[in-house]
């Protein structure tokens, strides 16, 4: 089978859609689109769309879909995904699945799978309230406070950076982005389920375990 190359990964806050897509990018050699980087950057620039996301973000829940649907359609304009891409975090809800199928159809360039990283609530509570990130955007390394403590507590090793938690992974907000998880997206399911798209892949195990299983799954 040729390795399926146009992909969206689906699945709660802190199973590891963000690790595993940026190592799904770099073996395919095809961009990582991850909404959630998108719109940290815009908060950051303090843009129009920014300033619109923020207290959506901070709150834990979902940014609007007509601004979300705009923010995918400019970026699938970058014409940079003839040979592939990989989605993380969008779409998010039944809406933005429907407008993306219209766009990646006028585009020519169709999800092949939908891949499902699969994972309890309870555990994606204890990876993400533990998850750290280097404060600095040229380093970006992440850390855990328990499974990958940097050795000095609070900095970066590679850099010294402070580290920083994401607003959105304190613990209230992950309750209420679990929540819209299971009320919402996980609509997005039967709806791949339906086009014969889904793919499950178990998300409890290491990062290189996960990878393991995507790759077998995917072909390459
Ligand atoms: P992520 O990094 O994917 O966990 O995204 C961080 C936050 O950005 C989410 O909790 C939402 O507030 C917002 N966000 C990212 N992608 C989407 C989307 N497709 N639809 C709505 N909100 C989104």
């Amino acid at each position: 089978m040729a390795a399926l190359t146009r992909l969206l990964l689906v699945g709660p806050p802190g199973v590891g859609k963000g690790t595993q897509a940026k190592r799904i990018a770099d073996s395919l050699r095809v961009p990582h689109i991850s909404t959630g980087d998108i719109l940290r950057d815009a908060v950051k620039r303090a843009t129009p769309v920014g300033l619109k996301a923020k207290e959506f973000m901070d709150s834990g829940g979902l940014v609007p879909d007509e601004v979300m649907i705009g923010i995918i359609e400019e970026r699938f304009a970058a014409g940079d995904c003839a040979k592939g891409y990989i989605l993380d975090g969008f779409p998010r809800t039944t809406p933005q699945a429907e407008a993306l199928e219209r766009l990646l159809e006028r585009l020519k360039l169709p999800i092949e799978a939908a891949i499902q990283l699969d994972c309890s609530d309870a555990v994606v509570v204890e990876r993400i309230t533990g998850r750290r990130s280097c404060s600095n955007k040229a380093c970006q390394a992440t850390y855990h406070v328990e499974f990958l403590p940097p050795k000095n507590a609070g900095k970066c090793d590679r850099c010294s950076s402070p580290l920083e938690q994401r607003t959105d992974d304190a613990l209230d907000a992950v309750k209420k982005r679990l929540e819209k998880f299971h009320r919402e997206t996980s609509r997005i399911l039967p709806y791949y389920e339906a086009r014969k798209l889904l793919l499950v892949v178990d998300g409890k195990g290491t990062p290189d375990q996960v990878f393991a299983g995507i790759r077998r799954i995917a072909g390459f």
